[in-house]
């Protein structure tokens, strides 16, 4: 199978840093931000947010793989389930009206970290998720979100 693969030389994953319990010291994904992770995949409050839908979820295989042109479609029905509890819990405790998943390959898809995530975004009543930018986070504005999907799942 062919590989479309846009990671440069000696990457160095942010995601499989996050997968392997490792602390970083910039703005980065902290190990509180973690919402949910079993043998498989690892859930978290993303460090980059839309105004409009403030602590989406991104959740990652454990393994590395680059997009989804690689990933094992068992491992891709483990992200679902986990996507389909963290919709549930940001439906229970985000009071949001609606869901919706994002998932980019490839630099012309606007992938940006070359490890799979698929984003899981809250929805309110003209939010205009598509006509906004992202933006980087403080660590300390995450845990907020993170307690309340894991109040809903544990
Ligand atoms: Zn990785």
């Amino acid at each position: 199978m062919t590989v479309y693969s846009h990671k440069p030389e000696g990457y160095k994953c942010p995601f499989c840093r996050v997968v392997a319990g490792k602390e970083t010291q910039n703005k980065g994904t902290k190990q509180t931000d973690i919402v949910y992770r079993n043998d498989h995949v690892t859930a978290f409050i993303a460090s980059k947010w839309w105004p409009n839908n403030k602590g989406h979820v991104l959740v990652v295989p454990n393994t590395h793989y680059e997009n989804m042109y690689e990933l094992p479609v068992d491992i891709a029905g483990e992200i679902h389930r986990v996507a389909q509890l963290t919709a549930l819990a940001m439906k229970g405790t985000y009071g949001c009206d609606g869901i919706s998943t994002r998932q980019h390959n490839e630099p012309a898809g606007n992938q940006d970290v070359w490890h799979y995530h698929l984003h899981v975004y809250p929805r309110y009543e003209n939010d205009h998720l598509y006509k906004t930018k992202g933006y980087s986070t403080e660590p300390d504005e995450r845990p907020f979100y993170a307690e309340k999907i894991r109040s809903w799942l544990f």
